[in-house]
């Protein structure tokens, strides 16, 4: 990997840290899913609304270093008007780009910010810094379909890989 590349890498990631997307508060939310990231100490909620199976709204509020921070503000970016089918084919990409698998990335605009994502498979204890927003809301969607949304189990990167 070239040196600009993760140059541009890096300045798409501190771009979300600095100013994340998706903190303004969702009072009316259908779900509020919490997770954590023990080995690195990031905190993550994920509340958003449904309107059947499409995810109208997200609110991420993430306390962690920059690369949790970023990937939630990109979750937030991206998931909106999505299907919980989507967002589950969306998360696996990013799970599989992370750990450095072969995946097609699809060419889309959703991918663009997304993509940046990549350049922290060179570390790996920060991969699940990364995935935490993600792990997150797809537990909370699960939950949701499952119609549990009270089943307050606080999702985790540490078991849920
Ligand atoms: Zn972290």
């Amino acid at each position: 990997m070239s040196s600009s590349l993760d140059d541009m890498y890096r300045e798409i990631i501190m771009d979300h840290y600095r100013s994340p997307r998706g903190r303004a508060p969702l009072p009316n939310a259908d779900v509020s899913s919490d997770g954590m990231n023990p080995s690195c100490g990031d905190e993550i909620n994920v509340a958003f609304s449904m309107d059947k199976d499409i995810l109208t709204d997200v609110h991420v509020n993430c306390k962690g270093c920059a690369i949790s921070v970023a990937s939630g503000s990109m979750l937030a970016e991206t998931v909106k008007g999505k299907s919980f089918e989507d967002v589950r084919k969306i998360s696996e990409i990013v799970k599989k780009m992370l750990k450095g698998e072969e995946v097609e990335i699809p060419d889309d605009p959703d991918f663009e910010d997304l993509s940046a994502l990549k350049g922290v498979r060179q570390f790996p204890v920060r991969i699940k810094c990364a995935l935490l927003a993600w792990v997150t809301l797809v537990e909370g969607m699960e939950k949701y379909r499952a119609g549990g949304a009270d089943s307050a189990k606080a999702a985790t990167t540490e078991e849920d890989q």
